[in-house]
This record gives C-alpha cells, structure tokens and sequence, in this order.
C-alpha cells in the first residue's frame, strides 16, 4: 500500500459548513471534525497522490481564512487510522460496504460490496451514498427495480452504486467525470465480480448514446450539476422508470433541485434526509 496523509483543515466556525460542503464533494470517504476555540478542525487521511495535494491547494484558495497541515503517517500509525475510518458499514437494510482486507464473504442476509478506499468517492461512510444505496435496497423490495433492468450510475465514483445494482441483477453504465475514479471504479467492479454488469466511461451524461433509456438513473452528484443537467437526465428516464438525487443540502438545496425537476414535468419526490444531507426520489415516472 501505498504512504497515507494525515491533513488537517481549521476553519472559522462561520465557514465551516462551506467548507464541510468543498470536503464531502472531494474526499472518498469519511472524517472527523472537532471544534477547536472559535475554529472547527476537520481531519482526514488521503492516499499520499497529486489529487490530494491538488484538494489541499484549492482549499487554500477558496478558503484563506482556514489553515492546513498536513503529514505523512508513520506505518504503524497509519496502519491503525486506516482501519478506524473504515470499519465495516451497513447502508439501509440490503447492503453493507467492506474494505477488502475485512470482508468476510458472510453475507447473513445482506448484500456485500467491497470497496477498496482510494482517490474516489464512495466508500459507503457518507450520508448520501448510504441513502442512494438503502433506496435502491427498498425500491428492489417494493419491485420497483428488478432483476435483468438498466441502469445509469451518473457520476459512479467508486463505482459503489452501480456495484450494489449489479448485485441485485441489474446491468448498467457508469460514468464520471474524473478519469481516476473510473480507474478505481473499474478495480472496485472487478473486485465485486460484477465487471461483466456495469460498463464504464469517462464522461457525463451527454455521452450516454443518442435514444438510450434506463428503468433507474442515480446521480450521487451535487445540486448545480443536478440542475444544470435536469432535462438531459430526466429524458434518460424510461416511461415507468425511476429517478434518484443526492449529494444536495437538505435545508438549502432541496427545493431548488426539486422545482428545476418539477419543470420538466415531474411530480412531488420523496424525500429521504441522513445529517444534513437528502435523497429526491422519483418512481415510476411518466415521462
Ligand atoms: N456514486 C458515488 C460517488 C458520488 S461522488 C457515491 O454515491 O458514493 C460524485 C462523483 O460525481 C464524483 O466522482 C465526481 O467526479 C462525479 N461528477 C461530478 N460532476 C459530474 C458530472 N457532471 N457528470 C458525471 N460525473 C460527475
């Protein structure tokens, strides 16, 4: 394995949530934050890797009235920190997340996906990924989704979504942005079995091909892009299919997100809220 980094973010209290928002769009996985005087510290461990250091810049900049530290973890440190941060986590009632050195293959009535933690999002410890991933365990027992249906997993990090549907029996696209994610999707696929399930690319939704459709589209992305790419994601939805949001502000985000769907003549969502974070779900859309 490769060195881990130990950064450590202090912030004024009064920017803290904008910067706990910059954190949860950037960081695999999850930290901790404490208070420190008039300051809140937020500490994480990152793989020693330029995106890393390209994070720490850009906190820098956006937030110059914060400071950040960072240092490389003795091995037998590390080795400790690495563990604490990923314990073993249950996402809603179907599905719980492993790192590979502690699955067990026991699944007990749940369904196991192996994450290795790395430079992508999804690791299963974030409130948004464990309501996309207890909404896809509960539109699977209502038979909302089911086994030999479609699936686009916008924005897949990890792959960790996609990864859960591809359990269940359904196949599917993954795509995003960030060349590295795909990369450690594509190793995360491959360590779940299920590379023969999901397809990947890099890219969003304009490159999904002229026509195609999908039973369920989850997008685990933030609110702007959600809004910007509304109509797109929603023409992606087959008639009958379902649509499901995160990665959106509960208090400050959801209305805005929920109105730019409403324009494109979808109903009321229902909404599901972990911490600050919330879930919009459609189903069985009639577009
Ligand atoms: N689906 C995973 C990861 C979510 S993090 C989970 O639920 O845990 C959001 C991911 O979306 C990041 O990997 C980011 O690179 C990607 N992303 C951001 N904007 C995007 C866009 N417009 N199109 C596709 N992917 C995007």
């Amino acid at each position: 394995m490769s060195t881990l980094l130990k950064i450590e973010f202090t912030i004024p209290e009064d920017a803290a949530d904008a910067a706990g928002v910059f954190i949860a769009a950037k960081v695999p996985h999850g930290w901790e934050e404490t208070p420190a005087g008039d300051n809140r510290k937020i500490t994480l461990y990152l793989e020693d890797h330029p995106l890393a250091m390209e994070m720490v810049s850009e906190f820098e900049a956006r937030f110059p009235e914060g400071g950040v530290t960072w240092s490389e973890q003795e091995s037998e440190d590390w080795a400790v920190a690495w563990k604490d941060f990923f314990n073993p986590v249950n996402c809603g009632e179907t599905f719980r997340i492993y790192p590979p050195w502690l699955e067990d293959g026991e699944e007990n009535g749940t369904t196991h996906i192996v994450i290795e933690p790395k430079m992508a999002f999804g690791t299963g410890h974030h409130p948004t990924t464990s309501l996309c991933l207890a909404t896809i365990g509960r539109l699977a027992g209502s038979g909302a989704i089911r086994e030999g249906q479609e699936f686009l997993d916008l924005g897949t990090g990890s792959g960790i979504l996609g990864i859960g549907l591809s359990k269940l029996g359904l196949t599917g696209l993954g795509l995003d942005i960030d060349p590295q994610a795909v990369v450690c999707a594509a190793e995360n696929l491959e360590a779940n079995g299920v590379a023969d399930s999901m397809t990947l690319a890099v890219g969003s939704i304009d490159c999904v091909e002229p026509g195609r459709t999908f039973d369920l589209v989850v997008a685990n992305i933030l609110s702007g892009p959600l809004i910007e790419m509304a109509g797109e994601i929603v023409a992606r939805v087959k008639p009958g299919g379902s649509l499901v949001l995160s990665g959106i502000l509960a208090d400050k985000q959801s209305n805005a997100v929920a109105e730019a769907y409403g324009r494109r003549g979808l109903g009321e969502p229902q909404r599901f809220v972990e911490g600050e974070w919330i879930c919009l779900v459609w189903e069985h859309l009639e577009s």
